[in-house]
């Protein structure tokens, strides 16, 4: 992850521990992630395409909790680093260039939580009261 595309935060309630704390989203043209600052809850989303064309907004179903962020970033069509459109869902990540319009979309892959060990024999771990 050496490229550098988008890297912000969002301050809102963790999904997992419930926690108000920063949510670190970085993104770069092949991974996004969001990871909570509080628990180290990751979710990864893979490219699912890019598009250059004008798009209608991308309208997702069945999301509980979408957030809509601006963050800067440097455009790879355009070159023009400037404010990008991040929508972020359950399955979802999208960046748009609000110079150009050129758009990632990313679907949800998958969630590790940073903190716990993955090991391959005990993992679940005594829960703290
Ligand atoms: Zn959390
Ligand atoms: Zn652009």
């Amino acid at each position: 992850m050496s490229e550098r595309f988008i890297f912000t935060r969002h301050h809102t309630n963790c999904y997992h521990c419930g926690e108000d704390a920063d949510q670190i989203i970085k993104a770069v043209s092949a991974q996004a992630q969001v990871i909570c600052s509080a628990c180290g809850a990751t979710r990864i989303f893979i490219p699912r395409f890019e598009n250059t064309g004008t798009v209608g907004v991308c309208t997702p179903i069945g999301c509980y909790n979408v957030w809509n962020i601006e963050a800067d970033g440097r455009c790879k069509n355009c070159g023009v680093t400037g404010p990008h459109d991040l929508t972020i869902g359950c399955s979802h990540f999208t960046t748009r260039c609000r110079n150009c319009g050129y758009t990632h979309f990313y679907r949800f892959n998958l969630e590790y939580i940073g903190q716990c060990p993955v090991g391959e024999e005990e993992v679940s771990a005594p829960r703290a009261p």
